[in-house]
């Protein structure tokens, strides 16, 4: 499967301080409920023509501010795109954000370079040469003080572009441990709920040392690997740590950190070891792609409530809608249930898919 297919299959796609927020809220130009802020998780297009992709955004950008979308994340860590996009963007009144990438990085100098910054699983193989699931699933370890390092320069890069609101993390997060069940029929794993060794990260040297300095036990030698708490706290502590990192730096520039999660606190812990309640971040946006876990469209609301419960207004919290699940009418049903459940807006993906139809619904359900 390719890069761009497997985003596609797992939902990636979709977003930083409450008082930051407060000041962003209400300056789109459509009207909103007070506090209200919708998004939309948008795509680089496909023309490669500056002369015509200019047009483009400004139909694009133009259409998302009508349609009551106030900030979008923009799928990329190249410069000249952003560039390009950021006057545009600033003309029809939409704040914009780079989303990124961050710790799925199959990139082959680095992995060439840096073998000892990639993940290893529980048994003892790296995602550079056995990564899980498909075949650029290789990912960075948020524990090495290397990657840190790395992925601060990577946002530090982007906070030098002046108008450009913020950085948007996506793939922030381990390898999944155990699969959403409409993604795990797709693959030869065991079809339960535990967790197994070639799925159960990271016991890459950087983390045993770790974590044997904390605890005096090096995990590879645990028999209770699946299940000993310290050892999960360990993981949920390490993606923690890069995450309020890259908020500081992200603030020290005057930008905002934003990002991607799982459905739910619960959710986010279990599968791919996200415990983002406890994160440094001006925004959060939680993939609640109900159909991956199963649910009826019903389930936004139960799943909204779990993560605005938890947060308890830490920061505010967006819900985000995978349109290729949802009919123009669910979604109307969808972004009227989330408000219901608490949540401070929606956010749309993919945003490049909006559409006068979805519109019409939308505002039916918030109006
Ligand atoms: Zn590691």
């Amino acid at each position: 499967m390719k890069k761009r297919e497997f985003l596609k299959v797992f939902g990636v796609g979709t977003i930083g301080a409450i008082a930051l927020s407060s000041i962003t809220w209400g300056c789109g130009g459509t009207e909103h409920k007070k506090g209200l802020k919708n998004w939309a998780w948008i795509h680089p297009l496909e023309s490669s023509d500056p002369s015509h992709s200019a047009d483009e955004w400004k139909k694009l950008l133009t259409n998302l501010k009508r349609w009551g979308i106030d900030s979008a994340l923009l799928l990329t860590q190249n410069s000249s795109i952003i560039s390009q996009v950021l006057p545009i963007a600033k003309q029809v009144g939409v704040e914009l954000h780079a989303w990124i990438i961050a710790l799925n990085w199959p990139d082959k100098t680095t992995m060439k370079e840096h073998p000892s910054w990639y993940v290893v699983n529980g048994k003892g193989e790296s995602s550079v040469d056995k990564p899980a699931y498909v075949d650029d699933y290789n990912w960075l370890c948020p524990s090495n003080p290397e990657v840190v390092e790395f992925m601060k320069k990577r946002v530090l890069e982007l906070c030098t572009i002046d108008g450009l609101a913020g950085v948007h993390l996506d793939y922030i997060r381990y390898p999944d441990v155990v699969l959403a069940p409409a993604h795990k029929s797709k693959y030869n794993i065991p079809q339960d709920d535990f967790v197994h060794p070639a799925s159960d990260y990271c016991y890459c040297e950087v983390c045993r040392s770790q974590f044997k300095k904390l605890s005096g036990v090096d995990p590879v030698t645990m028999s209770d690997q699946a299940t000993n708490q310290a050892w999960l706290n360990f993981r949920y502590d390490s993606v923690t740590n890069l995450v309020n990192e890259l908020y500081d730096t992200a603030h020290k520039s005057g930008k905002v950190l934003s990002a991607a999660v799982f459905p739910t606190p619960y959710l986010s812990k279990f599968r791919v070891r996200q415990d983002w309640v406890k994160w440094k971040l001006d925004y959060v946006m939680t993939m609640i792609y109900h159909s991956y876990e199963g649910k009826p469209v019903e389930w936004i609301e139960t799943a909204t409530r779990e993560g605005v419960e938890a947060l308890s207004g830490k920061f505010p919290y967006y819900s985000g809608l995978h349109l290729a699940q949802l009919t123009p009418k669910e979604l109307g049903l969808a972004t009227k249930l989330s408000l219901k459940a608490g949540a401070d807006g929606f956010v749309v993906f993919p945003g490049n898919k909006m559409s006068e139809e979805y519109w019409k619904y939308i505002e039916m359900g918030i109006s």
